[in-house]
């Protein structure tokens, strides 16, 4: 990810009030491994090595975000990550599996 988060965080930001994005709750959520399709947030391509964020919306809408995508998506929409559908994180304690070098 060359561009700075800050800079990120302003493109995804922008995105959403100009409604390029949308910013409905998503109604589901789930995660893979990326396949090289663009990410709707900063439109670089999610890489076999990165993990794709994908977020249902109403009108079978799907949104792919890097993480860190999301995480500007969510803060710019004011959608929160629901809790219930958090991974416990009792049994991974020790390992960290989705940690991106910033
Ligand atoms: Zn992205």
């Amino acid at each position: 990810m060359p561009q700075s988060l800050q800079s990120l965080s302003h493109l995804i930001a922008d995105k959403v009030v100009r409604r390029v994005l949308p910013s409905d709750r998503p109604l589901k959520l789930w995660t893979r491994r990326g396949d090289g399709r663009p990410c709707n947030g900063c439109e670089k391509p999610i890489t076999t090595m990165e993990i794709e964020h994908a977020l249902g919306l109403s009108g079978d809408l799907i949104l792919r975000l890097h993480i860190a995508c999301e995480d500007f998506w969510r803060s710019a929409t004011g959608n929160e990550v629901p809790g219930p559908q958090l991974p416990s994180p009792r049994r991974v304690a020790g390992e960290k599996r989705d940690g991106l070098p910033i």
